[in-house]
């Protein structure tokens, strides 16, 4: 499950474009922040996809990648040109085929061969319709479902949702945002031969004129499963609250929501936009990584978690002109390795769950005071974001997880229920975080 946020310039203080998103997949399952550098191609050249290959471009941008450790394609990210992205499991009553790009190998390739938002949608659409989308895109647990992205550039957002090789689209023009149900209803801009025909064949609308994508399409228990409507709103309701004056940090903490409860329970309360695992059927999608962009004209900036659980984890800069990952950071992989950011601030986090809510309140008081004096630094250019400052940040948040992971004993300690302490033993069972 995931929530995608963008807002545009009128929406936005400064005019520039706000994206965010947050990636919910399987607790264990890291997503390492990667980049990778411009590249040229010679002509007949393929590139390996998760399940397939396919002619590669004449040149790929740099792209940051928000990458489940295991797969070819990302879940959210940016590229060189200010075009960022983020998918979304849609689940349809038309199944998904068992081979194919995924909705993330579609999100990478769109990144690579996109210098606008248009472009980058332009992109997706020809390699859908040239080879389909499909695959098992689960980590431990077999998941296949379609997909939606939202797309945006410095001037231009658009929301591009999918059926099979079949898709619609509509451009934004303030604020928008997409959380695991299909977003359009009557209100795309295009639609692709095909969507509304094979709709109208199958029964579920009467003719073109009584077509609605939502309604036909979405398939009725796993999209209420997904309970995506409810972050939907609590998304976009917090979108149109500061509507106008929307900053980086607005962005971020609309990632770290959860749904209003001062006395958030992560055991207790589900479907939040900051989502927290807490069973193998219903809630088991878990935040593992968020990425906060700004796009204007006086600068692109990128901020990332690299860690599970925004509401626990800091937001450091990254992707900066010429920069590399920041010193120290190393990629994980399936097992546990105190020396991957992700899988520290995972072991840290479990602990935490034990003294929810203290603990989120003492990770939040530091994480704000931090957050605010690195984005103003960072955008008001205080600073020069160069790769000094990316390691400086980055050893900064990260000082700020260990201290978390210090100070837990001292707070106020929850009793759990058996079944939520097995579900998280079972975890540590697996990757030895305990
Ligand atoms: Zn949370």
């Amino acid at each position: 499950m995931c929530d995608t946020i963008v807002a545009l310039g009128p929406s936005t203080r400064g005019g520039v474009t706000l994206f965010g998103k947050n990636s919910d997949r399987e607790p264990d399952e890291v997503q390492n922040i990667i980049i990778v550098p411009r590249k040229q191609y010679r002509t007949g050249e393929t590139v390996k996809c998760t399940y397939i290959s396919i002619p590669q471009a004449a040149e790929t941008a740099r792209v940051l990648l928000s990458q489940p450790f295991w797969m070819f394609g990302a879940e959210m990210g940016a590229n060189e040109y200010g075009v960022m992205i983020g998918n979304e499991a849609v689940f349809t009553r038309e199944k998904p085929a068992s081979s194919g790009l995924t909705g993330m190998d579609l999100l990478r390739l769109a990144l690579e061969r996109g210098r606008t938002a248009r472009e980058a949608m332009d992109a997706i659409i020809r390699l859908l319709e040239e080879h389909g989308q499909g695959g098992n895109c689960g980590y431990r647990q077999k998941f296949l479902y379609m997909n939606s992205w939202l797309i945006a550039d410095e001037r231009e957002a658009y929301v591009l949702e999918s059926v099979k090789s079949w898709w619609a689209w509509k451009k934004i023009t303030d604020h928008w945002s997409t959380s695991n149900v299909l977003s359009l209803e009557k209100d795309f801009d295009a639609v692709s031969p095909g969507l509304i025909e094979n709709a109208v064949r199958k029964g579920w609308c009467k003719s073109a004129a009584d077509f609605n994508l939502r309604k036909c399409y979405s398939d009725p228990i796993i999209t209420w499963g997904a309970a995506g409507k409810a972050r939907q709103i609590c998304s976009r309701d917090n979108l149109a609250l500061k509507k106008g004056d929307l900053t980086t940090a607005d962005f971020m903490a609309i990632l770290r929501h959860h749904g209003g409860r001062e006395d958030f329970l992560p055991h207790k309360h589900g479907g939040t936009v900051c989502m927290h695992a807490a069973d193998k059927l219903i809630r088991r999608s878990q935040t593992v990584a968020s990425l906060v962009g700004n796009i204007g004209s006086k600068g692109h900036y990128y901020y990332v978690t690299g860690a599970s659980n925004p509401c626990l984890s800091p937001f450091y800069p990254v992707f900066a002109p010429g920069t590399i990952s920041p010193a120290g950071y190393l990629e994980g992989g399936a097992e546990y390795s105190p020396e991957v950011y992700w899988w520290e601030s995972e072991k840290i986090h479990r602990k935490a769950l034990h003294h929810f809510p203290a603990a989120r309140k003492a990770a939040q008081h530091k994480i704000q005071e931090y957050e605010q004096e690195m984005i103003q630094a960072i955008e008001e250019k205080r600073i020069p974001l160069n790769q000094a400052a990316i390691d400086n940040y980055f050893s900064r948040a990260g000082k700020i997880v260990t201290d978390l992971g210090a100070q837990l004993e001292s707070l106020p300690k929850i009793k759990h229920n058996w079944l939520y302490r097995s579900y998280w033993q079972g975890y540590h069972k697996l990757n030895g975080t305990a």
